[in-house]
């Protein structure tokens, strides 16, 4: 079998905020078109992770490299750029309260492709939309939509400027299990359709399982447990990530 690419590679990745040491030594590969589930506690450092990988924050030591690029080391130009392969959706979904569905979606086009026609700009949001199911929502205020609304739209225009890596923050986070299930769909489909690669992060075993290929679990610093749902879960060992299967099983 062919090594498959890795499009992030972390090695030995440390990050502390004065004596908080937040990032032991964390090493990780996110293969391309994986889904990679990212479990840990509250405070554990996942959003921290995430923020390195954007550029957002930046490492004491270790290396981490997005496509094969070192991000601390990128210039402010590359590392736009590399923004813009790389979409967020957060946990809130972030959408503008005082802006219409489609004009949510224009937002980032407008500001990142400004070659594109009016034409292609609703094209674009209208196949989108149509992937989330929700195309009758294009000229509704966020207020008008549900919360699982919300996430779709969210995720929708996250997709909006055709990134390479999705990181979906929480993306199952206060919604009922019908819903969560309608968005691990979305989170599969989206692979499926887009060829991206993901990390998800979550607290819901149900989402990890249905999701991700990989589990990686986030303790005291580290990535101690890495595997398949199958291999990390059921038989743990480790009490803490036994807790985690306990509480949702
Ligand atoms: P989570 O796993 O819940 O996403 P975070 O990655 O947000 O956790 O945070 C990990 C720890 O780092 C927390 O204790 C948080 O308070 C701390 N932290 C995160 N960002 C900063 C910052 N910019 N300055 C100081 N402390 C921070
Ligand atoms: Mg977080």
């Amino acid at each position: 079998m062919n090594q498959r690419e890795k499009v992030v590679e972390i090695r030995d990745l440390k990050k502390a905020f004065g004596d908080l040491e937040v990032l032991k030594g964390v090493d990780l590969d996110l293969f391309k078109e994986e889904n990679l589930v990212v479990l840990g506690k509250s405070g554990s450092g996942k959003s921290v992770l995430i923020k390195i990988m954007v550029g957002l924050l930046t490492q004491d030591s270790g290396s981490m490299k997005v496509f094969g690029q070192e991000v601390s080391r990128l210039k402010k130009r590359d590392l736009n750029a590399l923004r813009l392969k790389i979409g967020f959706s957060f946990q809130n979904s972030a959408l503008y309260d005082s802006m219409t569905v489609r004009e949510n979606m224009e937002f980032p086009l407008v500001r990142n492709e400004k070659n594109l026609t009016r034409a292609e700009i609703s094209r674009r949001i209208e196949e989108l939309l149509d992937s989330v199911g929700l195309p009758q929502t294009i000229n509704q205020m966020p207020s008008e939509l549900s919360g699982g609304q919300k996430k779709r739209i969210g995720v929708a225009r996250t997709l909006i400027l055709n990134p390479e890596i999705m990181l979906y923050d929480e993306p199952t986070a206060g919604l009922d299990p019908i819903t969560c299930g309608d968005i691990n769909n979305l989170i599969l489909e989206v692979r499926e359709r887009y060829k991206t690669s993901s990390i998800v992060i979550t607290h819901d075993l149900t989402c990890a399982k249905q999701t991700g290929d990989r589990m990686a679990v986030l303790l005291d610093g580290q990535f101690d447990a890495l595997g398949t749902f199958e291999e990390v879960f059921p038989n743990a060992e480790d009490d803490r990530i036994k807790s985690f299967y306990d509480y949702n099983f």
